[in-house]
């Protein structure tokens, strides 16, 4: 009796040991150099200690943060050898037609570049930046080539599902779908060249949340999640980012 129970309670826990293995997205392997990110920063407040916390925590890189103004400094080539990657988290900033083509340039040389949340409405008056992003969010209602486009709009501490679009994809593979509570945009175009990797069916949000393209042969990832400390803290969200550096790094 004493021998039964003690197998069907090994049976049980290999069970449930067994079932939230097949639960957890697989381990990423280690890199056998660290990816370089510039994490860039600036003109719309966030809650820094926990967002620097999962680049902190990322074993795949070492990063260095800048903020606007002094981001733009390191758009330059010389500067730009100390990085493999750009991140951007920032928002709304004016760009001078110097740093216009210096991003451009550094994008050309094959700097990968992932863009954050509401990175999606910055530098407004730059149509390019629209081509490198593969979106458009409209800041003020327009008229887009005799479209009138509505202003775009977004709502804070909304709970809802995010649902993996290409699962096949480096930056989505091993994921399965998961919740947030975040903030939803809507109204914004993307551009049909983009390749959805995230997708949501709440109402308030845009249908397609996160996606992959390439700008003049870089690789380009956008993800719309990521307001605040409930979603960086969230470990879907970092094995995402995670994935989304490693692929525009070309190392995945
Ligand atoms: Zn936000």
């Amino acid at each position: 009796m004493k021998t039964s129970r003690m197998v069907l309670t090994f049976g049980c826990l290999a069970g449930l040991l067994s079932s939230s293995l097949s639960l957890a997205a697989p381990a990423l392997k280690p890199l056998p150099q660290k990816i370089r990110v510039l994490l860039v920063t600036g003109g719309h407040p966030f809650e820094k200690e926990p967002f620097f916390k999962v680049f902190q925590d990322n074993p795949d890189i070492t990063y260095q943060a800048v903020e606007h103004p002094n981001a733009h400094a390191f758009l330059k080539a010389e500067p730009a050898k100390q990085y493999d990657v750009i991140v951007t988290y920032d928002y709304g900033q004016k760009i001078t037609e110097e740093a216009k083509a210096d991003f451009v340039a550094r994008l050309k040389d094959g700097k990968g570049l992932v863009v954050l949340h509401h990175a999606i409405a910055a530098y407004p008056a730059w149509p390019e930046y629209w081509n490198i992003i593969g979106a458009h969010y409209y800041l003020a209602a327009t008229n887009i080539h005799g479209v009138a486009k509505p202003r775009s709009a977004w709502k804070e501490g909304m709970d809802f599902r995010l649902h993996i679009a290409d699962s096949n994809h480096p930056v989505t593979r091993g994921m399965s779908d998961f919740d947030v509570h975040d903030e939803t945009y809507k109204w914004f175009d993307v551009a049909k060249e983009c390749h959805p990797l995230l997708t949501t069916d709440e109402p308030e949000s845009n249908g397609v949340v996160a996606w992959a393209k390439t700008y003049k042969g870089t690789r380009v990832v956008y993800i719309q999640s990521g307001h605040g400390h409930d979603t960086y803290e969230n470990p879907n969200y970092q094995q995402l980012l995670r994935q989304a550096i490693r692929w525009t790094a070309r190392k995945n």
